[in-house]
């Protein structure tokens, strides 16, 4: 049984959830259906992954088989950087919510701290982060006080259960917690032990807002995308302390890197398309590793990030973690 977290909201949220980034469109419906039928309740999508509407048909299957009711998913999406504009933000809520075949999400998430021009969607969907499709960036004037107040709208209208923001460093939050009237109920940030983020974790808990960890398995992610620190990098799942602390307790390392993260508070949204590692990621709270090894694997901290987007594409116009 998969713990819940509490959040501000005074809602639940469960702490070991399911990730669609990357999760081809063909097998997507599938994928979920599969997943939900394994025990997953949380699942993580985005306009961004360009596959609501199959991760919707998944959910449809599996609430017409009678395996699932609607509420008692939690359903996450996440409003890309085209549509920051306050006047875009309800809009395209109201269309990825009808890809998904759903009324509300149960958190909606600002995906980057970044605005950029708007880009219909009869043009192009998922719009990605170009203007032109290729190559030009071109920003838009909304500041996140603009897109925020826009987010709290969706809470009023029911469109979205909570809210909040990925993506996000310590000085924009602090920003956003003083005109905030909804604080943000989560932090999605990539956290592993390669980036531990000590502070912001902190900042987080201090201010009452739930922290998910994406990315949690570190390079795995990220291999396909020829980036060379990724490459050059010890892969985690065979780092030698978390493969040591695993043996130890006869787990796989990957469930050693998602409790390092679930026992110290924080959610984990692993994605896997293999039924094997989608059951083994959702068992890893069932163990506890002592605190001796969770600072071990704390240790291993290099402050090295690998979603950004200048690892994706040449750029000078987006820096956004500097
Ligand atoms: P992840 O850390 O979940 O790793 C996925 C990779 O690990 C895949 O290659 C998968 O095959 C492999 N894997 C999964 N389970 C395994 C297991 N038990 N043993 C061995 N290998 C295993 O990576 P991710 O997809 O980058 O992150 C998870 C989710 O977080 C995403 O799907 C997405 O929903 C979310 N995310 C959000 C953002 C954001 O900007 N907010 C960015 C990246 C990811």
């Amino acid at each position: 049984m998969v713990p819940n977290i509490k959040l501000s909201t005074g809602q639940d949220m469960p702490q070991v959830g399911f990730g669609l980034w990357k999760v081809d469109n063909a097998i997507c419906a599938d994928t979920v259906y599969n997943a939900i039928k394994v025990g997953y309740r949380l699942f993580d999508g985005a306009c961004d992954y360009g596959n609501e509407v199959e991760a919707g048909q998944g959910v449809a299957r599996a609430i017409k088989e009678g395996i699932v009711k609607r509420e008692e998913l939690f359903i996450v999406s996440k409003l890309w950087n085209t549509f920051h504009d306050g006047d875009r933000v309800e809009p395209i809520v109201r269309k990825q919510l009808a890809d998904w075949g759903v009324d509300y999400f149960d958190l909606y998430l600002i995906h980057f701290p970044v605005a950029l021009e708007y880009v219909d969607p009869s043009v192009r969907y998922p719009p990605g982060w170009h203007y032109d499709g290729s190559s030009e960036i071109r920003p838009s004037k909304a500041s996140i006080q603009e897109t925020w107040t826009a987010m709290e709208s969706l809470v009023g209208s029911g469109l979205a259960k909570n809210i909040g923001v990925s993506n996000f460093q310590a000085q924009l939050l602090y920003d956003l917690l003083r005109y905030a009237k909804i604080k943000p109920a989560t932090l999605q940030i990539e956290h592993h032990p390669y980036l531990v983020q000590p502070e912001l974790l902190r900042l987080a808990k201090t201010e009452g807002i739930a922290v998910t960890a994406y990315s949690s398995f570190g390079p795995a992610s990220f291999a396909e995308f020829n980036m060379a620190h990724a490459a050059a990098i010890t892969p985690l799942l065979e780092e030698a302390t978390v493969t040591a602390i695993a043996a130890k307790h006869g787990k796989e390392p990957s469930q050693v890197l998602l409790r390092w993260a679930t026992q110290r508070g924080l959610a984990v949204i692993p994605k896997s398309v293999r039924e094997k590692y989608m059951q083994s990621n959702l068992a890893s709270i069932e163990f506890d590793l002592e605190q001796s090894e969770i600072d071990q694997i704390s240790n291993l901290d290099k402050g090295l990030r690998f979603n950004q987007p200048a690892n994706y594409f040449p750029t000078e116009a987006l820096w956004i973690f500097g």
